[in-house]
């Protein structure tokens, strides 16, 4: 009897075990597919601010200004890609412009005067390579604390960039809604994963639009190679090289590193939100998707 249950106890230890090694495994798997190891070591980014030490002429104030009015220019005219991309571009139509120096926002002003509020206060504020490497910080993100979207000062590929703006834009709309910028409300952790999905669901829907669908059938392409697989992990795990570079293609960040991250990032998750549609899991299995790799990962996209 008594060795009858040491072996039972041997068993579910050893059973307890190599499910945790095939766990640890499968999400260092994905966690390469998210940092990309071997593109790495090849790829090139171009950052246009090297170093927030910024010397306060003319030529700055003009790149930053360029800059900015891409931004707009991108919000504008990608607007009807959906109904809500139309509503997002409705809303920000200017923004103050700043700078990311020793970790603050900083305007960038002129004889000292603040410049007028743009639509709803919101800022955009650029960060330099070398901010960004201190911080390891590389992706677009909206700081609600500050009402800014923050943009590392790196050249996305259009595509990729529309989807990452409307994406950090559609937080900031439905957080900024007083239009003094005022105290942004808190929110429970539900609701924030819930808009997570919801934001990277817009991305992706961008990202599909501006390819002509070629996103997601590569997305489809993977999920049908295991349908009967009920754990999304394991259709993540199964992405091949010859996907992400599809991918990389698709949105033209072959070559690059901080792009390419950021294509590989939203893909992950969209592979796990279509793998729950088609098991019928609804918005609870996405938003298990999301905290799942939140969990994991612990990426820097927000
Ligand atoms: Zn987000």
């Amino acid at each position: 009897m008594l060795i009858i249950v040491a072996l039972c106890l041997i068993g579910t230890r050893y059973w307890k075990e190599a499910r945790e090694w095939e766990e640890r495994k499968i999400w260092n798997t994905i966690a390469n597919l998210a940092v990309i190891d071997a593109q790495k070591s090849r790829s090139i980014d171009n950052w246009w601010i090297k170093t927030s030490n910024l010397s306060a002429n003319i030529e700055t104030k003009q790149l930053f200004e360029k800059k900015k009015n891409e931004v707009l220019s991108i919000i504008h005219n990608y607007r009807g890609v959906s109904a809500e991309t139309e509503k997002i571009s409705e809303r920000f139509r200017e923004f103050r412009l700043a700078v990311f120096v020793n970790g603050q926002s900083r305007y960038l002003l002129e004889n000292g005067i603040t410049p007028p509020l743009g639509t709803n206060g919101v800022d955009i504020c650029f960060l330099s390579e070398e901010d960004a490497r201190k911080l390891l910080f590389y992706s677009i993100a909206w700081r609600p604390d500050w009402n800014t979207v923050i943009i590392p000062a790196v050249s996305y590929p259009e595509k990729l960039l529309v989807s990452l703006l409307f994406h950090e834009l559609g937080h900031a709309f439905r957080h900024n809604k007083n239009d003094a910028g005022g105290i942004v409300p808190d929110i429970d952790k539900e609701a924030l994963a819930r808009e997570e999905v919801e934001m990277h669901e817009l991305s992706g829907e961008i990202l599909n639009n501006l390819s002509n669908e070629s996103y997601f059938r590569r997305i489809d392409q993977i999920l049908a190679r295991l349908p009967k697989e009920r754990r999304f992990e394991r259709v993540i795990a199964s992405v091949t090289t010859e996907d992400s570079v599809a991918f990389y293609e698709i949105f033209g960040c072959a070559g690059t590193e901080t792009p390419a991250k950021m294509v590989m990032s939203n893909t992950i998750r969209m592979i796990g939100f279509r793998h729950a549609e088609r098991h019928e899991l609804g918005i609870e299995g996405k938003i298990k998707v999301f905290r799942e790799i939140e969990r994991h990962l612990a990426l820097p996209e927000k």
